[in-house]
């Protein structure tokens, strides 16, 4: 074997940046996935490249998992271009690029037992056990592997830990099994001619198809900001445009924020070019994950429709790819691989040359900054592709609405007046209040006593529905009991939320049947479809809900749309919270006179004089109002952020390894890096763990990622502290 021995670069999904090599007896292919030891482990890995012999022997490779690789050289490109902008692991990449293998078929999984709960509230178990504990309260149905990844830094035998507390009964095991490698084949896809026909495109639209292929005054691969008004017909530019690309012979890619709160776009695409669609979201079972993944690689679709990570979708001919609502948060992966959907596929386009679409009635700054500079094509859809124009919305100043008692009504007369209206006529409405529950907090008036989640430290929220108290970060929670457990006084609750708008509304219309979609009401999967099914066909003609209800539904009889109230996100910490809720708030406009019938819009705020209002319709003037702050702050699209966080159980070492690598960051910085920090998040604590963090910040990220490589690669947190490191952050309160 020696003489021909053959050393491969190995990339293993683990936290550690260098790749490890490996001796085998002949060569093998870039993406061949293999089993190599790695201290007392054994690893799945997969093979980067060949290389030389290693300074020290080499181990052998164990066994090879597959033949032929399981990504191709135009992957492999992308995962590298990911490893080296996110500041990542080559291996973690791979692993969150890679469908999870169907061949695990039962999968070992811990759920928090109720004494387990209570314990949280009591007395935790002290040091490791308690870690593991609140990361199961917080994650139930969390596997072994995913607590070892979690705990890594902080608990040093999870296997020891996890044994204890199923032994204490504070925790459960669960064999669940995935549905394995299938025996019977996929229901052949019923290819056949379109279920539906092509529009007209009218001329804006027609244009804007013209212009993604040859765009005046860019290269025709680039990146273009589709701005659209909300019932432009987006949708059908995206339709077009697939069709063009398809009949090519090249294959389309379609980034959707969420799948279950989009099934009209999917279902479009699915009618237009029937059989040709994969569907890839986080609802989907490893099996089924892989199995569309595989027809993606075997060239069965031409399409695939997907969440964040179909940005991964292994086309060997991309022609196109389109981010809808590219404004959106949730195309940010806030763990582990903490990668931006939009932005890997702005590089994937630019790498294998193919346009790249992104849509939306309310771009990000970012995208709107680099359109306006050129960087990006930027074609606007001024005018609703239907008869009615985007309501105008009529802004109601809650400070006026006080009652005589003092109380601020939830509903404002006018709104109140306009939705009965509405009702009258055979229409329907939505109405957004952006919190749920029942109570935002709960509080004694005889002891002061306040609810807390005893990981986190922040408000419990009363849930009427369930008759429990719940921490809304971290799933902990008790059974909420009327009378103060201490004094015996009656508990005040305080703060309101949808459980309660729902209340108010079936009060003031007796009779009218309501849906209520948030968090709460959507766990199941099936049921945002279930919801919204009900809502068309009539059997609800309210609908109350969360920010969910004013995602891209398209429904012609909705005659008013109104915020109940949404200004604590505009309270928050945080620099994009104006553009947040001016993105909320002008997509529920959108919802309302979709039909034949003139809609109405109604914004209940305390701040009517705030941009996000004033501004709503008028893109350009609010993205004008907010670049003025931001740059004023220095905050993106004027700057590159990157933020380092320290988490941990003990508040004091957590405090100073935040300040040593501060220190650290600002001895060695150089010029045009401004190192902020190190101070606590704005939640400083959470699962348990104190958050406190650093920022760097400049306008070149090249310059803040060497910053990072070259000081935080030789600086290891001490024991008991995980450092996150996230480049882009959404947020940095
Ligand atoms: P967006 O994605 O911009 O919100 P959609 O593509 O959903 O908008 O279009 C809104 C509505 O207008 C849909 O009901 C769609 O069928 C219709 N529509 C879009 N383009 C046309 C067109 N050219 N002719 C007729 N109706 C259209
Ligand atoms: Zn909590």
């Amino acid at each position: 074997m020696a003489a021909e021995a053959v050393y491969l670069h190995v990339a293993v999904p683990l936290p550690v940046h260098a790749l490890y090599t490996y001796v085998h007896e002949v060569a093998l292919a870039p993406g061949t996935p293999v089993v190599v030891p790695y201290g007392r482990r054994e690893l799945v890995g997969w093979v980067i490249d060949q290389t030389g012999p290693p300074p020290r022997p080499a181990k052998a490779i164990l066994r090879i998992l597959a033949d032929t690789p399981v990504f191709t050289d135009e992957q492999l490109t992308l995962y590298r271009w990911i490893s080296d902008y996110y500041l990542a692991p080559l291996g973690e990449v791979i692993a969150s690029a890679s469908p999870s293998d169907a061949r695990n078929r039962t999968r070992r999984v811990y759920f928090p037992t109720e004494a387990g709960i209570e314990a949280i509230a009591g007395e935790p178990p002290v040091g490791g056990l308690g870690q593991i504990l609140r990361e199961v309260v917080a994650r139930p149905g969390v596997t072994r592997a995913a607590l070892e990844r979690r705990l890594l830094a902080e608990v040093e035998d999870v296997p020891r830990g996890i044994a204890a507390l199923l032994t204490g009964a504070l925790v459960r095991v669960e064999d669940v099994v995935i549905a394995a490698r299938e025996q019977r084949p996929r229901p052949a896809r019923a290819k056949g001619a379109p279920r539906t026909s092509a529009p007209a495109l009218n001329e804006e639209q027609a244009a804007a198809v013209e212009a993604v292929f040859s765009p005046a005054g860019g290269p025709p691969a680039r990146t273009t900001l589709l701005h659209g008004v909300t019932g432009a017909g987006k949708t059908e530019v995206y339709l077009a445009l697939a069709k063009r690309v398809i009949a090519a012979g090249r294959q389309v890619l379609v980034l959707v924020p969420e799948i279950a709160l989009t099934p009209q776009l999917t279902a479009r695409f699915d009618d237009r070019f029937p059989g040709e669609v994969a569907v890839l979201h986080s609802g989907l079972t490893g099996a089924q994950r892989l199995r569309e993944w595989r027809q993606i690689q075997r060239g069965e679709v031409c399409i695939a429709v997907g969440a964040r990570s179909a940005v991964f979708a292994p086309f060997r001919s991309l022609g196109l790819i389109v981010v809808d609502e590219e404004h959106d948060d949730s195309y940010k992966q806030e763990e582990g691989l903490r990668y931006h959907a939009r932005d890997v596929a702005v590089v994937r386009g630019r790498q294998v040359g193919c346009p790249v679409v992104l849509g939306s009635a309310t771009p990000s700054l970012e995208s709107w900054f680099n359109a306006r500079s050129g960087r990006y094509g930027l074609l606007s859809l001024r005018h609703r592709a239907t008869a009615r124009p985007v309501p105008t919305p009529q802004v109601v100043d809650m400070r006026l609405e006080r009652m005589p008692d003092g109380k601020v009504p939830l509903i404002a007369p006018v709104v109140r007046a306009a939705v009965a209206a509405a009702l009258d006529a055979g229409g329907k409405a939505i109405l957004l209040y952006n919190r749920r529950g029942y109570a935002s907090f709960v509080e004694c008036p005889g002891c002061g006593q306040a609810y807390e989640c005893p990981s986190c430290g922040v408000s419990m929220v009363y849930h009427r529905g369930s008759g429990r108290l719940d921490c809304h970060y971290c799933g902990f929670h008790r059974m909420f009991q009327s009378d103060c457990p201490k004094c015996g006084t009656t508990l005040e609750v305080l703060g309101q939320g949808t459980e309660r708008v729902e209340e108010v509304l079936a009060a003031t219309f007796p009779g009218v049947p309501i849906a209520r979609m948030d968090a709460d009401t959507t766990a199941e999967r099936g049921s945002h479809a279930r919801i919204l099914d009900r809502f068309r066909d009539g059997d609800a003609r309210l609908l109350v809900g969360t920010q969910i209800v004013a995602k891209g539904h398209d429904f012609p009889d909705v005659h008013v749309a109104a915020v109940l109230g949404c200004d604590h996100i505009l309270g928050m910490p945080d620099f994009r919270s104006a553009e947040r809720c001016f993105a909320l708030v002008t997509q529920l406009c959108g919802r309302a006179g979709r039909g034949h019938v003139a809609g109405e819009v109604f914004l209940q705020t305390t701040h009517p004089e705030h941009p996000v209002f004033s501004c709503i319709g008028d893109m350009a003037a609010f993205a004008d109002h907010e670049s003025r702050i931001r740059r004023m702050l220095r905050y993106p699209p004027f700057s590159r952020l990157i933020l380092l966080r320290c988490e941990g159980v003990e508040r004091e070492a957590t405090l100073a390894a935040a300040k040593a690598l501060a220190a650290l960051l600002k001895q060695q910085c150089q010029a045009g890096v401004d190192v902020l920090g190190p101070a606590f998040a704005a939640l400083p604590k959470l699962v348990g763990r104190y958050r406190v963090q650093v920022v760097l910040r400049g306008r070149d990220v090249a310059a803040l990622r060497s910053v990072v490589t070259r000081y935080h690669t030789s600086w290891t947190p001490p024991h008991g502290v995980r450092l996150i490191v996230d480049v882009d952050p959404r947020a940095v309160a």
